[in-house]
């Protein structure tokens, strides 16, 4: 679950690590007040959940309250990457004299936490890595020894940062972003940029916070700061049913049972010149209700053209998934194309059932292959 800058910064202000004062609005009325209680030039932002805000006019200095207003109304209802601004940060503005960069993210290769710092900041990382790798620090910590100060120190002196006052300052935030990390089990903490004021304060000027979805459980108070408009409602949707499902962009409707096989026929779409319209994972159980969800949820795209229909059959029998098809088709009346290819323990029967009822839209195949092939065909 990605957050808001400002409930990013809420987070990072909860262990310490300095963040400048601001105010949420959401009318440029509100962003007038806000800017009167702040006083003084602010800095009006456009808060959505992608980065990049400042290059597309989404972040933008006032000198007055009235400023503040005129700005909060061109950036409300701005369209940022497809994401139109509905709220705004009303910050306090910052007087920067350098931008630094700092990160930790989980290195799933590594399986390890990974610091990232520069002293390169304010444009984006990707651009500092491919243009400058030397200036990037790495540096992961094992999760079992847990952080240590030496690897902040490490951080700031690979990054040759030189002023002791900033020196001490960042080792300070590099140790309290490894708590925030923790603590609220995120997947990503991002300060960009992490910045050194004229007099050699140092602070979070921005906040990119990524909270593993699987944790929020322990994280009740994170998991209210949810934007339910925001989400896609069709994931929305989804996660009402307890379907995993992933909106991708093509026009097949994958369904599989199993994330591994779900992933896999996500490639064998790609693979048969086809473009997979979403992912989507029945789980291990296949039952006639697990079924109409799945199906429910990926006919609401209409983007979605065919369906494929991958079941391999372990200890879900491809015979009760089979009727838990027909089940599904008799109670939601698809008209799309659904191919189906049963595999596994009692394939044959299951195809029987399959073939015995033979819904003209139903195409039962016997390979993965096969059925990807006929799914992108049915899609084209
Ligand atoms: P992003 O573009 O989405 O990453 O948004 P940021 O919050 O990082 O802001 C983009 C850029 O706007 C920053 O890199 C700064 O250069 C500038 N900026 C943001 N806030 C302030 C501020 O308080 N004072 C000044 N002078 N510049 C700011
Ligand atoms: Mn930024």
């Amino acid at each position: 679950m990605d957050l808001y800058e400002y409930q990013g910064k809420e987070l990072f202000q909860r262990v310490g690590i300095p963040v400048g004062e601001g105010r949420l609005a959401t009318t440029p009325g509100e962003a007038r007040q806000a800017a009167e209680v702040l006083g003084g030039p602010v800095v009006v932002k456009a808060q959505v959940l992608t980065g990049g805000r400042g290059k597309a006019g989404g972040v933008k200095l006032a000198q007055s309250a009235h400023e503040a207003e005129e700005h909060a109304k061109s950036i409300l209802g701005l369209d940022i990457k497809g994401h139109v601004v509905k709220r705004l940060w009303i910050a306090r503005a910052a007087e920067i004299a350098k931008e630094y960069y700092l990160s930790l993210t989980f290195d799933r290769g590594a399986k390890k936490p990974l610091f990232m710092f520069t002293t390169e900041g304010g444009v984006e990382i990707e651009e500092v890595a491919a243009t400058s790798p030397e200036a990037l620090v790495k540096l992961h910590v094992d999760p079992l020894e847990g952080f240590h100060a030496w690897q902040a120190r490490r951080l700031v002196y690979g990054g040759r940062v030189s002023d002791q006052g900033e020196q001490k300052q960042i080792i300070a935030i590099v140790g309290k972003l490894y708590e925030a990390f923790t603590r609220f089990d995120a997947m990503l903490c991002e300060i960009n940029p992490l910045i050194v004021t004229p007099d050699g304060t140092v602070e979070a000027l921005d906040a990119k916070f990524t909270v593993d979805d699987n944790a929020l459980y322990r994280h009740p108070e994170i998991a209210e700061m949810r934007d339910r408009e925001a989400a896609d409602p069709l994931e929305a949707f989804a996660r009402e049913k307890h379907v995993t499902y992933v909106k991708l962009d093509g026009e097949v409707g994958v369904l599989g049972n199993g994330a591994g096989l779900s992933m896999s026929t996500v490639d064998v779409v790609t693979f048969a010149g086809g473009r997979p319209a979403n992912f989507c994972d029945l789980g291990g159980g296949g039952d006639a209700q697990g079924v109409v969800d799945a199906l429910e949820v990926i006919t609401r795209d209409p983007q979605v053209k065919a369906i494929f229909f991958n079941i391999f059959g372990g200890i879900t029998r491809c015979d009760e998934v089979a009727r838990g098809v027909l089940r599904a088709l008799a109670q939601m009346g698809i008209g799309l194309p659904i191919v189906v290819r049963l595999d596994g323990t009692n394939a044959e029967q299951g195809r029987r059932i399959l073939a015995e009822a033979a819904p003209p839209n139903l195409h039962v195949e016997p390979t993965m292959l096969d059925a990807a092939r006929k799914a992108v065909e049915l899609s084209a």
